[in-house]
């Protein structure tokens, strides 16, 4: 019997660690790729490099947020929906990034996505408070 060293388990199954883990390794879901020589290669097919799209690039993870919850999450409104990060962004804008993962991503209409960054600014500043004079 062959052992098979089983891929280490990514955290979640479109991202194989990082940002980019590279080395040979899809980016989603962790599986040695097969690489020809001059060519580099980020995933294993297509359907990892959609998932993968869908879960860092600010664009497509936007629009599959909204498709997912197609309503405001804190009062079930459906005007002028817009895309709130859980873990708040600070300073990384919306570079492709782990932060985009769907799981960080909630759909809020514009009032509530506004009590939400009035409230994580508050939180930042208090936090900030802690360590000031
Ligand atoms: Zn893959
Ligand atoms: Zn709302
Ligand atoms: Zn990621």
């Amino acid at each position: 019997m062959i052992d098979v060293e089983a891929p280490a388990a990514p955290d979640a199954s479109y991202c194989a660690g990082g940002w980019y883990a590279g080395c040979g390794t899809c980016a989603c879901c962790g599986v040695e790729l097969v690489l020809e020589p001059g060519r580099s290669r980020w995933f294993c097919g297509k359907a990892c490099s959609k998932r993968w799209r869908l879960n860092h690039w600010w664009t497509e993870a936007r629009r599959a947020a909204l498709k997912r919850d197609r309503h405001c999450v804190k009062c079930g409104g459906w005007k002028r929906l817009e895309v709130n990060h859980i873990e708040p962004l600070v300073g990384a804008g919306y570079a492709t990034s782990c932060a985009h993962h769907a799981e960080n991503l909630e759909v809020l209409c514009r009032s509530c996505h506004q009590g939400v960054t009035k409230d994580q600014a508050a939180a930042r500043r208090a936090e900030g408070a802690e360590f000031a004079a």
